[in-house]
């Protein structure tokens, strides 16, 4: 699998809890940074070497990517399928927030080549949405997923935050029972981190806001565990779930397991043939040097500020971690041995003795033969785990 990634690093006003590279007040730029993206995608075509011969996911990510007009999100598909080769049944992901949405907007999306849209929901409560400072409200939350719905897309993601502070066990459970009421393909869960220098790490900080204990934030991810099994969804992955595996999003897999990535844009990330890259987060200075190596011309990772050529040992390690956290599938003993030559117990006999000693993790029979898979307590555990491969 082969996926690229754009960053779409503009918001309309930034969210109390985000650390994300993004900013606010800087629409101006937009127009430049879309024929920057362009540019650079074009040029990546030319220049990299052994690119996998077709593109298997597009994910626009931000950000608020929904802020983008539609021409230009049609144009940069389009820009994929003609320099990369774009699979028939490519996944083309775009984060939404439902404070930028209108039916018409999202029924030209769909038109566009969008055909999974992941709704930055957050919460169904006007009280932690303000807290949170999100500029939308729960009825344009339930609004875009329906008019999702009505237009057509078959493919809808909501995001959930848990553990928002003033939040109890009780409202958490309203807001699995009210996403699980709008029939979503899939839904992210994340746990608030509080970030520093973000306002709400600021306000927990200096006492004026009380965060959420380990405690409550464990229990309501077990709430979740257990209410979106029972309504028929499968936990695929730590912080996912999926109505099926249809639904498991293949661009994110495309992480987890290792593969490799293009990311294009300010503050995008890539992995491509050993050599993990960061482009610059400057929206400005990404601007300068496409358009510098628009005259100039300039080798591969033209914006780049980070290029680090991984050893095969650092690419072992972060395939086990990034792989135990897919709870449904873990992380193939075949798939290991085909790409690395050595098995995992060859690798990693003592680290994996060690977390199913501690019950974290169990060996799975799978049809390509056994998979390394976290236990329920691993799920529950699972930064032990996945420190254990670093
Ligand atoms: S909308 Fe998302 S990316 Fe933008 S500021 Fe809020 S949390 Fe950050």
């Amino acid at each position: 699998m082969f996926g690229i990634y754009l960053h779409i690093p503009f918001c309309r006003r930034r969210c109390n809890y985000c650390d994300f590279i993004t900013y606010a007040g800087k629409d101006e730029l937009m127009p430049g940074y879309y024929a920057a993206l362009m540019s650079e995608l074009q040029h990546q075509a030319a220049t990299l070497q052994d690119l996998p011969n077709q593109v298997e996911t597009i994910f626009f990510g931000g950000g608020t990517p929904s802020l983008l007009k539609v021409e230009w999100i049609e144009a940069l598909i389009d820009c994929v399928r003609s320099e990369y080769g774009l699979a028939d049944k490519a996944e083309i992901s775009l984060e939404a927030n439902p404070g930028t949405l209108s039916p018409e907007y999202i029924a030209r999306l769909l038109e566009a080549g969008v055909n999974r849209l992941s709704i930055g929901v957050q919460s169904f409560i006007k009280r932690d949405l303000a807290l949170l400072g999100r500029i939308h409200n729960p009825f344009q939350a339930s609004d875009a997923i329906l008019s999702a719905r009505r237009v057509g897309f078959t493919n809808i993601s909501l995001d959930l935050i848990f553990g928002i502070p003033g939040q109890s066990l009780a409202d958490w459970q309203a807001n699995l029972q009210q996403a699980v009421a709008l029939r979503p393909d899939h839904l992210s869960l994340y746990s608030l981190i509080l970030e520093p220098g973000t306002r709400l790490y600021d306000d927990v900080q200096a006492g004026k806001i009380q965060p959420v204990s380990e405690d409550l934030s464990a229990d309501m991810y077990e709430l979740a565990m257990d209410t979106l099994v029972q309504e028929g969804f499968s936990h695929y992955e730590i912080s996912n779930w999926a109505r099926g595996e249809a639904f498991e999003a293949k661009h994110n897999k495309i992480y987890w397991k290792n593969q490799p990535y293009l990311g294009v844009g300010a503050g995008a990330y890539g992995s491509l043939n050993g050599v993990r890259v960061a482009n610059t987060p400057s929206i400005e200075d990404y601007i300068h040097k496409i358009s510098d190596l628009r005259s100039n011309g300039k080798g591969t990772f033209p914006a780049a500020v980070e290029t680090i050529k991984l050893d095969p040992y650092t690419v072992q390690q972060e395939t086990m971690m990034l792989g135990m956290r897919l709870t449904r599938e873990g992380v193939s003993d075949f798939e290991f041995r085909n790409r690395f030559g050595e098995a995992i117990q060859d690798v990693f006999s003592k680290e994996v003795k060690r977390i199913i000693a501690r019950k974290l993790a169990e060996w799975g029979n799978f049809p390509d033969g056994p998979h390394l898979v976290l236990t329920r307590g691993g799920a529950l555990l699972g930064n032990q785990v996945f420190q254990e491969f670093v």
